[in-house]
């Protein structure tokens, strides 16, 4: 029989480096891992395509969606923005012996591990401290002082979380952080 592939949920706060840990360990390519792309009723950011970053949808895709029963969670992350994982994204994949990872907020990382138990293992990635994760968000330069005091503000609500993970990374120095990821989902999947 086939072997069934297996869950990896990554969540962390905007800012923590989630999208440069995720994209190494993907470009790196040591782990046979396939990302699952969620579904969305916001517009893409410049950059973004259909179907490689998110699946944009309208208000009423969305809920025609949640209708059908078509995800296997979905949140409101932020006030009328909702996004999705598909049955469609991950249910053939791991059947298939395929490993997936998923980039979901708290809620929805918690509510993946609920239905898939064993199968699934989820991580979180901690800033060092809320002084760094402003630093960096402001370094970044994409967002504005506003949405900077928003992102920090909501990072410290979902650092209320961190508990109900499995792991807990900070990212304090990045290869350290990195290479910490990559073992955690090298032995899961090993196991
Ligand atoms: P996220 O995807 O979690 O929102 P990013 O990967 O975009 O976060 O990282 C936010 C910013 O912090 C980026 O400018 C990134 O280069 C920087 N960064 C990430 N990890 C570290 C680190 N360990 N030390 C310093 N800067 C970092
Ligand atoms: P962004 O709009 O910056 O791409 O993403 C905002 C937030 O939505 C991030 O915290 C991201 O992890 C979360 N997110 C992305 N896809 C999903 C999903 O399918 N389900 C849930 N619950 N959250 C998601």
């Amino acid at each position: 029989m086939e072997k069934i592939g297996k869950l990896i949920v990554i969540s962390a706060p905007s800012g923590c480096g989630k999208s440069t840990i995720i994209g190494d360990i993907m470009d790196r390519g040591e782990l046979d891992l396939q990302f699952s792309v969620s579904a969305t009723n916001r517009k893409p950011r410049e950059g973004e395509t259909d179907g490689v970053s998110y699946h944009f949808l309208s208000d009423q895709q969305f809920k025609d969606l949640i209708a059908e029963g078509a995800f296997v969670e979905y949140e409101e992350v932020y006030p009328g923005r909702y996004y999705g994982t598909l049955r469609s994204e991950i249910q053939n994949r791991i059947a298939s012996g395929k490993n997936v990872i998923l980039d979901i907020d708290v809620k929805g990382g918690i509510n993946v591990k609920k239905q898939f138990g064993e199968t699934a293992i989820s991580i979180f990635i901690a800033p060092p401290c809320i002084e760094e994760l402003r630093r960096r968000l402001k370094g970044r330069g994409s967002d504005s002082d506003e949405e900077i005091e928003q992102r920090v503000g909501r990072a410290e609500y979902e650092l209320g979380f961190s508990k109900d993970y499995d792991y807990v990374v900070i990212n304090d120095n990045l290869a350290e952080a990195i290479s910490a990821v990559e073992k955690i989902m090298a032995d899961f999947i090993r196991k």
